[in-house]
Parts: structure tokens; sequence; C-alpha cells
């Protein structure tokens, strides 16, 4: 079975806000699972073992209060991201310090998860950087085990994002600044359109879209235009294909059947991106499984991550080579983690 890497799920924001013990199978966390709001669990530990997804960038996300959404612990303040998005980089850190995961922080922990069949490895991830107080904190963060930054969810100080578009802002301007300065990977997903333009303009350094998938099949301002895909190219960048219906079939609502997506709808996507760029080295899985959606909206052959490996298949009956099935289940990850991260 192919190594698979996956470059997007929430696991601290389940574990510390949905209760869903990372520990256990999905199929055990159904059992016990009190918060349906999020729709049905697919990730648990023991299933990313089983599917051999042996990698996960993990985010560290923390919602900003949003009118009607606030019950759950949110931020109003920069201070008070900063202390929710502490508790779950202190999450990851208590999983690895049990020997549960690997946090990946260089290029020896790599070999080491992939070397070590038991052990998933971790590469952290902040989605929306509003936990960064001021953009000179990148270089603590980083410090701390940060690897992947992402301006956006929503906008947030820095940057317009999703369903809020807008320029950088000053700050933002800053954090580039400060980001060409680090070591950090720069993930535009999210990123409104004029972000994302200024934000490759300003910064020279490693560039990807962990979760994002094509606006010409599923025209919001969520997926990717074509002109950013060729963007995101120029620069070797890799874009992670997500498993969310409504990502995938353009006018697919949630509460609408699961099987009208399949994974040959996935397959599309990656198609497209692969057309674009006349290879396959630069788009990969970001699945984001567990991010705001259930089972019920992920492709008829989901029903937990441990399938992630049917994308290979769907891929080969469609013609990939099995070079090309490689890239895209692991090869274009690695190759962006072994160019970025410090020895
Ligand atoms: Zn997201």
């Amino acid at each position: 079975m192919n190594l698979i890497v996956d470059g997007h799920q929430d696991i601290a924001f389940n574990a510390l806000y949905l209760q869903r013990n990372f520990l256990m199978s999905a199929h055990e966390i159904r059992l016990r699972s009190v918060d349906s709001k999020n729709g049905t669990p697919t990730v648990g530990l023991p299933d990313l073992v089983k599917g051999n997804v042996r990698i996960v960038f993990a985010t560290i996300w923390v919602p900003p209060c949003l009118p009607g959404v606030d019950e759950r612990p949110c931020y109003r303040t920069p201070t008070e991201a900063y202390d929710l998005a502490i508790q779950q980089l202190d999450y990851y850190k208590e999983l690895a310090l049990q020997g549960h995961v690997k946090l990946i922080l260089t290029q020896g922990d790599l070999r080491f998860v992939l070397e070590d069949k038991k052990r998933v490895g971790i590469v952290l991830l902040m989605e929306g950087a509003d936990p960064i107080v001021s953009p000179e904190d990148v270089h603590g963060w980083y410090a701390a085990g940060l690897r992947i930054l992402a301006p956006s969810w929503r906008a947030t100080r820095y940057a317009g994002g999703t369903h809020m578009p807008g320029p950088l802002t000053e700050l933002g301007r800053e954090l580039m600044v400060q980001l060409e300065k680090s070591s950090l990977i720069l993930d535009v997903s999210h990123m409104s359109d004029e972000s994302f333009f200024e934000a490759l303009e300003l910064f020279h350094g490693k560039v990807i879209a962990s979760h994002s998938n094509c606006r010409t099949l599923v025209p919001t301002d969520r997926q990717l235009s074509d002109e950013m895909i060729s963007a995101l190219i120029a620069r070797n960048s890799v874009i992670g294909s997500v498993f969310n219906n409504p990502f995938l079939l353009k006018d697919w609502k949630t509460g609408m059947a699961k099987s009208q997506v399949t994974l040959n709808h996935v397959v599309q996507h990656i198609r497209h991106i692969c057309s674009i760029a006349g290879n396959a080295f630069h788009v990969a899985v970001g699945s984001d499984l567990d991010g705001g959606f259930g089972v019920e909206n992920t492709p008829m052959e989901i029903d937990t991550v441990a399938n992630l490996d049917r994308l290979a298949s769907a891929l080969t009956s469609d013609g990939f080579s099995a070079a090309d099935v490689e890239s895209i289940m692991d090869g274009n990850w690695l190759r962006i983690l072994e160019e970025s991260l410090p020895a």
C-alpha cells in the first residue's frame, strides 16, 4: 500500500472542542461522540495507522467569535487567540511526549517517521494567523515547532479570507517580511484573491495550498482560480485536494446524498491541476477530514481516513501512472518538506 501524506486535518480542534478522543478509532468515537454539529467523525489515530497515513499537516486552528457561533471557545482579541492556540500546541506536544505521534521539526524527524512504521508524523500548521500577536512573533512560533502558516481562514488581522475578501493589511505586509526571514512555509488556502497575489509578490519562500480545490469546477471564492493554480505551479508549489463534497461537486449541499459524489470527483480536480501543470508534481491530498464536516459530506467510498488509499485506485483507474499516483499520495508533500525543513 502507498504511504499517504495528508496536508490538512484539524486534530487538536476536534479533540479539545468536540471532545473526540484522537487515540480512539473513528468508529469508537462515533459511539461516544456527543457533539453531532460537525458531522459524523472519520479520523482517529488507529485509522491513520490502518490507512498508512503516515504524515499529517495538523492544524492549530482557533475560531474567531462570529455572530451566532460564539458558544464554543472563540477569540475577540489577539491575546485570546494566542491563548487558545497555545492550548492546541500543548495538545500536540503532549501527544508526542506520550509517544503517540512524532512532531516533524527537522529532516531527521522526517526520516525517523519514514523509517519507523508505527509512529504517525505531525507537521504543525497554523490556520488563521490571528494568534500571532505581532508579525515578528513568527520566529518564536517556529522555535516552538510551527512549520506552516496560513494567514487566513475568514479574514484575519493580516489578510482577506474566505467570504471576506480584501487585500493584505499593513500588518499582513509586515507578516510577509517576517515570514521571508523565517523558514516557515506559507499556506495560501483560504486567502482572498487580492491577498493571495499580493502575498506571492512579497514573499519568496516556499508556498503551498494545504487544502483547496479548483474554482473552474466549483465556482466559489474558497477554491483556486486557474490563474492562482498557475501562479502556484510557477512557484513549484503543491495543492492539497479536499474531500469535502460541497468543494468537489458544484451545487452539492449538506443533506444531499453522499452517493452523488465519488472519488472520481476528486480525480477530476486533480486532473485539472495536472492539465494546467503538464505533470503530476503539484497536487496532493489535503483531505480536511473532520474539518467541520463529517462522513455525510465525504465521497461515497470514504467511511474513515483509513480509506484515503482508495484515491490511489481511483487515480490508477483513470489512467494515472504508478509514478504519478505516488507523487500525488505522498511524493509531492515529501518534496515540500525535504525542501523546507531544517537539517
Ligand atoms: Zn480550512
